[in-house]
């Protein structure tokens, strides 16, 4: 395993959509497995393959502690309820924070690093990372989803209003 580089917002491969992944072989595994180690050590709770620098739909949510990564190849949102408004970053845009509105609840059809298809949900922080990262998945940030960007007090206090 290998810790990759991860790209910043001035980089191109981030505005650009991901191919679908078609085969399910030790070079995927082995993307996948640096991926997690990639945001084990930057401590984010996501990351997609454009922020490693290859344009496959492969993302790695690991937003609640305790429980282990889930990986989704070719991940589809089948369904979305209700909605959250809160503070949201990018491991691609350091230092950067803001006001985004998100579903509380998504299901989503994936495939595992097998091929094989499964349905998973999540809800809160789950549901927010994972739309964070299939939206990275179509070439588009958070940024652009933002009702606007929080200041260091703000964040600190927790009080968006
Ligand atoms: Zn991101």
């Amino acid at each position: 395993m290998a810790i990759r580089n991860i790209v910043t917002e001035e980089d191109e491969i981030l505005t650009k959509p991901c191919r679908r992944v078609e085969k399910f072989d030790a070079r995927l595994h082995q993307i996948i497995d640096d991926m997690k180690e990639t945001l084990q050590a930057a401590k984010g709770a996501g990351l997609a393959a454009p922020q490693v620098g290859i344009l496959r739909q492969i993302c790695i949510i690991d937003a609640v502690e305790g429980e282990e990564p889930l990986e989704l190849i070719n991940p589809e949102i089948l369904s979305q309820n209700g909605e959250q408004s809160g503070a949201e970053g990018c491991l691609s845009f350091p230092d950067q924070w803001a006001l985004v509105n998100r579903p509380m609840q998504v299901k989503v059809r994936a495939q595992d690093r097998n091929g094989n298809w499964f349905e998973t949900a999540g809800e809160e922080l789950t549901a927010r990372c994972i739309c964070h990262e299939i939206d990275h998945l179509q070439g588009v940030v958070f940024l652009q989803k933002a009702e606007r960007m929080l200041s260091q007090e703000e964040l600190e206090s927790g009080d968006y209003t």
